[in-house]
């Protein structure tokens, strides 16, 4: 297949471009195009065989349901069923980064939902996905616009990477400013549990919510039989190809461990800013400051593209505080990861 990959501005939107792109949503074809998390790959939500083609460009199983993105707010009673407590969170958080999960609405097929009887919506608040949902006049439905298993694209480059060839258009809208997916919560009458940790932490949810629940699968692994509250929490995510370990120690006990790794192995490193100058120029990526949350957290998923391509044989990453968007960064790094951490204190 021919792919199309239009450029466009967030500052001066092409209209043009952003109809032509509307047009492949409601002829049923996908459109990757770029939200202020990560970039998605959208198709027209009340078409269960275009939601059909993105489990089939990305390789993602059938059960994995798709989140999907209305224009504004209102749109979500359109599509589910919402509670005065999604009134609070719209009114407090939205647009932008926050996926909720609420019952859903027969308008929205199973093949979205992966047959689940509830259906997961967002409002991003970034001006392209605005326009093109606006412009198609329907909700798109879009997981992250990679191949499944690999890290979130973050950038046109990454998605042309995975998908041109695969799907009819990309919308190449520059850098995300967030850089890891939303946070995704379930309401539960008057509570609501965390299925994912993103840029909106738990403590802003408690502005809003008395009682917020973490989902233990966002830091545990799950038990064997345990059944996950997302089906995506059981799949292994955003996993470069090279194993990944993370280093939990101090600041002084890491430093001095990588060092010695640089000087024994064929290691990549995603280090914080301020270790630069006491590690070799060498198979480095630097993922911002160390108390830079919002830097790294934009960064993560390039870094772990870019690790891949030096070809090393592990690659080593900061264990991230759980704190705060810490907890959006150590709960993709750990799955990333498959759990492995090794302790370095000395
Ligand atoms: P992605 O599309 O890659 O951003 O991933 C979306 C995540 O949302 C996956 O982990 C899904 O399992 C989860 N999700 C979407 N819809 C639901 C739902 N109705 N119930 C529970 N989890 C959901
Ligand atoms: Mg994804």
């Amino acid at each position: 297949m021919n792919t199309d990959i239009f450029k466009i501005y967030p500052d001066s939107i092409d209209s043009e471009a952003i109809r032509s792109a509307a047009s492949v949503i409601k002829a049923g074809g996908l459109v990757a195009f770029p939200t202020e998390t990560v970039y998605g790959l959208g198709a027209d939500a009340t078409d269960k065989n275009a939601a059909k083609k993105i489990y089939a460009a990305k390789g993602r199983p059938s059960d994995n349901p798709l989140i999907i993105h209305v224009a504004s707010p209102e749109d979500a009673r359109i599509y589910a069923e919402v509670s005065e407590l999604y009134e609070r969170l719209a009114k407090a958080f939205m647009p932008g980064p926050l996926t909720v999960i609420m019952p859903k609405k027969l308008i929205v097929p199973d093949e979205v939902t992966g047959g689940l009887d509830s259906v997961a919506v967002r409002c991003p608040s970034h001006p392209i996905a605005r326009a093109l949902i606006s412009a198609a006049g329907v909700a798109i439905a879009a997981p992250s616009a990679n191949i499944s298993g690999s890290p979130s694209p973050t950038c046109a480059e990454h998605v042309i990477k995975d998908m041109q060839g695969r799907i009819e258009t990309i919308i190449d809208g520059g850098e995300c400013e967030i850089g890891l997916e939303s946070t995704i919560v379930k309401i539960i009458g008057e509570k609501l549990v965390m299925l994912r940790p993103g840029a909106i932490t738990a403590d802003a949810l408690r502005c809003v919510c008395d009682e917020v629940e973490i989902a233990s699968a966002v830091t545990e692994s799950l038990g064997e039989n345990e059944r996950p509250l997302s089906p995506g929490m059981k799949y292994r995510h955003y996993a470069p190809s090279s194993p990944l370990v993370l280093l939990d120690g101090t600041r002084e006990a890491v430093a001095s461990f990588l060092s010695a790794a640089q000087a024994s192995e064929n290691c990549a490193i995603l280090c914080y800013s301020e270790e630069k100058a006491l590690l070799k120029n060498e198979n480095i990526i630097d993922i911002g400051s160390e108390s830079d949350l919002k830097a790294q957290a934009q960064r993560l998923f390039g870094a772990l593209r870019k690790a891949d391509t030096f070809g090393c044989d592990i690659i080593y990453a900061h264990l991230p505080v759980q704190e705060g968007l810490g907890l959006a960064l150590y709960n993709r790094l750990i799955r990333a990861a498959a759990h492995t951490v090794r302790k370095v204190n000395s």
